[in-house]
């Protein structure tokens, strides 16, 4: 897969469908795949979950969030957030792993950018919904580590919004 964005300004915003619930994202993301597992079929109503990897650090959080956990097909905790006015999930993070946070792709304001560079339980993906050229991930999970090297190289440049911009006079 290829894509024409070769530059996106931060922060990125975003949040749930009826905007309660709004985030900035300061810092660029850190990956973004593609999830065919049931649970993430279950949730999303549809073949699969489009997942962008970030530091929480990095997520300015406006509104009221509500949490619930519960354990993914792997075994982890997990803490999903959403909206308590429309439900619609946001973000969810691992409880090992609290400095990090999974955005649901399609919660971004502009979604133009995301393009997946790995997916995971294609052994449960319906069948069409593979996608060709995207690596999929081994039974035993995705290596995080690895695959931020490979984004870092693929994806758009993340360029921050200038704290003092220069005023442009007309
Ligand atoms: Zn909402
Ligand atoms: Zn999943």
């Amino acid at each position: 897969m290829s894509t024409a964005i070769h530059e996106v300004r931060l922060p990125l915003t975003g949040g749930c469908v009826c905007g309660q619930l709004r985030y900035d994202l300061t810092g660029a993301p850190l990956l973004a795949y593609a999830c065919h597992c049931h649970n993430c079929q279950k949730r999303s109503g549809s073949a699969y979950a489009l997942t962008v990897v970030i530091r929480r650090a990095d997520l300015r959080v406006m509104g009221v969030v509500d949490a619930q956990r519960a354990h993914d097909l792997s075994g982890r905790e997990l803490e999903h957030s959403f909206c308590p006015k429309c439900r619609g999930r946001v973000w969810v993070h691992a409880i090992a792993a609290p400095d990090y946070a999974s955005l649901r792709a399609g919660t971004f304001d502009d979604t133009g950018w995301i393009v997946p560079i790995a997916q995971a339980w294609v052994e449960s993906a319906l069948p069409w919904a593979v996608m060709p050229g995207v690596k999929v991930a081994p039974p035993e999970g995705l290596d995080f580590y690895a695959l931020g090297e490979e984004w870092r190289a693929s994806a758009p440049r993340f360029v921050a919004e200038e704290a003092s911009a220069p005023i442009r006079s007309a």
